[in-house]
């Protein structure tokens, strides 16, 4: 099984640092219908949790995910993934509804792009049967440097607020910020009502991997070309090991 990870998704690919994790509209329509023409079945987290983890899930799988809850993702992802009558999780975060991703700016000014998802949005969203919703911590902190108490202040609020606001829409599923986790951060979500755990290592899930350290493909198709990723997915044998 392989979990893709998507950030922004916006017609024209914004400055340079923010490129590298874009994708536009028409791209990632296409990155689905490529996926699906290579007899992929794009499959939700719920479906994962309904069969008690992926040992039972056959076939060739794939899951998609979007990490920090961009507003782009509301606006263009949301209906392509309607459309295409496909599955994909988000990973939000509480303390940040409405607001932008200023852990990446500081207080530098912000433009319309970083500007995150209100809990409005969302509600709209978890109106889609396709579309389910994640912790991706409360603040988007370094998990790893914090304290026992903010650990858990991160990892257990996150649920019970994303839980009562959401409802059916959510599942016990954490997204570590950057990918940081420790031995302490891992514990406090095995304590947890979580489920799974995903880090960004760039490599396909197996039975063998731990639930609270998952790896995924983080999405940086370069140009906005799904193509770049899915090819040298094929050249590696990891499509068709
Ligand atoms: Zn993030």
């Amino acid at each position: 099984m392989i979990i893709f990870n998507f950030h922004h998704v916006e017609p024209i690919p914004s400055h340079s640092d923010r490129k590298m994790i874009t994708i536009t509209p028409e791209g990632f329509k296409r990155f689905i219908q490529i996926l699906r023409s290579l007899n992929f079945k794009i499959i939700s987290f719920r479906d994962v949790l309904e069969a008690g983890g992926p040992q039972d899930i056959k076939g060739n799988t794939a899951l998609i995910t979007f990490d920090d809850g961009f507003e782009n993702n509301f606006r263009y992802a949301a209906p392509i993934l309607e459309e295409e009558k496909c599955p994909a999780t988000f990973f939000v975060l509480p303390g940040k509804f409405g607001g932008t991703n200023d852990w990446d700016h500081g207080d530098k000014a912000i433009s319309e792009r970083d500007k995150l998802m209100t809990l409005a949005q969302m509600r709209v969203m978890a109106n889609s049967k396709y579309i389910t919703f994640g912790s991706h911590g409360m603040y988007h902190r370094h998990l790893p440097t914090l304290g026992e108490t903010e650990i858990f202040r991160e990892v257990r609020r996150s649920y019970s607020i994303l839980s009562r606001e959401l409802g059916k829409s959510f599942v016990p599923v954490f997204a570590y910020p950057w990918g940081e986790y420790s031995e302490a951060v891992k514990a406090k979500l095995q304590r947890s009502p979580y489920k799974y755990a995903m880090t960004t290592e760039k490599r396909p899930w197996t039975l063998a991997d731990d639930p609270y350290e998952i790896p995924r493909y983080s999405a940086y198709f370069r140009d906005g070309n799904p193509l770049v990723l899915l090819g040298k997915l094929c050249r590696h044998q990891i499509l068709f090991g």
